[in-house]
């Protein structure tokens, strides 16, 4: 079944988001529910995009320890200043290289107004070039 403009909802917002540090994971789960909470949209699917190519959106648990886990191993996998073709240009080529890993966007179903994640997922936006000032977006996608 193709469904037409009319059949479906199609909301995108989105959210400013300030970093304090190069390389943090910020947990963004409750903005992402008050978007959704505030589209009134209770069934669907919900994306969660960044459009920045040093920064990434990723699932997993906000446990202190394992926060800092995930950082350690991105640092290890893609040091910093280690050579890289990029760093000529604007000397953050670790950045884009820990994006390209960790991807840009996460899906997550939405039923009766609640993200299916499970009790221990968060969702973070990942900076890998901060601080600064990040957007993202948040697009929901519905049946009528
Ligand atoms: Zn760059």
């Amino acid at each position: 079944m193709i469904l037409r403009p009319a059949n479906y909802y199609f909301l995108v917002t989105a959210m400013q988001i300030k970093t304090g540090k190069r390389i943090e994971l910020i947990d963004i789960t409750d903005k992402i529910r008050k978007e959704i909470s505030d589209s009134g949209i209770e069934n669907g699917i919900c994306v969660i995009s960044t459009k920045h190519t040093t920064t990434s959106i990723i699932v997993n648990e906000n446990e202190a320890g394992l926060v800092s886990d995930i950082l350690n191993l991105l640092e290890k996998l893609v040091p910093a200043y280690a050579g890289y073709g990029h760093d000529r240009i604007d000397n953050n080529a670790d950045s884009h290289l820990k994006a390209v890993l960790l991807g840009i966007s996460e899906t997550i179903p939405l039923a009766d107004g609640k993200l299916l994640l499970g009790t221990w997922q968060s969702i973070f936006l990942a900076e890998l070039d901060g601080p600064r000032t990040r957007e993202v977006k948040v697009t929901l996608i519905s049946g009528k």
